[in-house]
């Protein structure tokens, strides 16, 4: 088994694994909070692995309340995505349209109650603002 530790907030661990453990079919990458996993046979890894401690951090920063809150409140678990997206898309630097397929990728796979249009205007809201 291939992982690495990191560290968020500077002191806080996460371990990364490399693999595809509990992971389920459109996703390549899924954080725990304290241990991150990342598909290494994605697309690109690392950003993967950007986007996942974006949530590690949001677990640390919540007290560990964050998957509750991402469970139970549809408002928390998007911007909790659109936040680690950004990241994500920031390292990647290409931003061409990203709006579109970021917001048709949250409209899909998060089972968020928002219509694609509400979505998207939260979406360039946000991108608007960071
Ligand atoms: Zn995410």
């Amino acid at each position: 088994m291939k992982f690495k530790i990191r560290f968020v907030y500077k002191i806080l661990p996460v371990l990364i694994i490399y693999g595809r453990y509990t992971l389920k079919d459109v996703f390549t990458g899924r954080s725990y909070g304290f241990i991150d996993i990342v598909d290494p046979q994605s697309n690109d890894p690392m950003l993967i692995e950007e986007h996942e401690l974006v949530h590690s951090r949001q677990v640390y920063r919540t007290l560990f309340l964050h998957g509750i809150f991402y469970w139970a409140i549809d408002r928390y678990r998007l911007f909790a995505e659109l936040e680690a997206y950004h990241t994500e898309i920031k390292k990647r630097g290409n931003t061409t349209d990203v709006k579109t397929s970021i917001a048709n990728r949250l409209h899909k796979n998060y089972n968020l109650k928002y219509s694609f249009t509400e979505i998207y205007n939260y979406t360039k809201q946000y991108y608007n603002s960071h």
